[in-house]
């Protein structure tokens, strides 16, 4: 089964913020924020805003907790955050 967010990832075509096109060899990365598909130039300026430190570590957390409670990470929701993804 494919989750939903999974597609949108390899699938997106366009920056959800910025519109800019996405070719399949761009990396393209969550965000932290409202967890939609971005460019790396979208994710820099995310990276500037003066609150990404503790979204980005709320978002971390959150991933931790469902590690411990065993759940894991096993699509790599948390770890699309934090590293850019290509699907070619
Ligand atoms: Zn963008």
């Amino acid at each position: 089964m494919r989750e939903p967010w999974k597609q949108e990832l390899s699938c997106a075509l366009h920056c959800f913020r910025c519109n800019e096109r996405l070719s399949s060899k761009d990396p393209r990365i969550l965000s932290v924020y409202d967890h939609r598909v971005i460019c790396m130039t979208c994710k820099k300026s995310e990276e500037a805003r003066p609150d990404y430190p503790e979204v980005s570590m709320q978002m971390a957390e959150q991933c931790l907790i469902h590690a411990e409670s065993g759940a894991g990470d096993p699509h790599g929701y948390c770890y699309h955050h934090f590293y850019p993804f290509c699907y070619e």
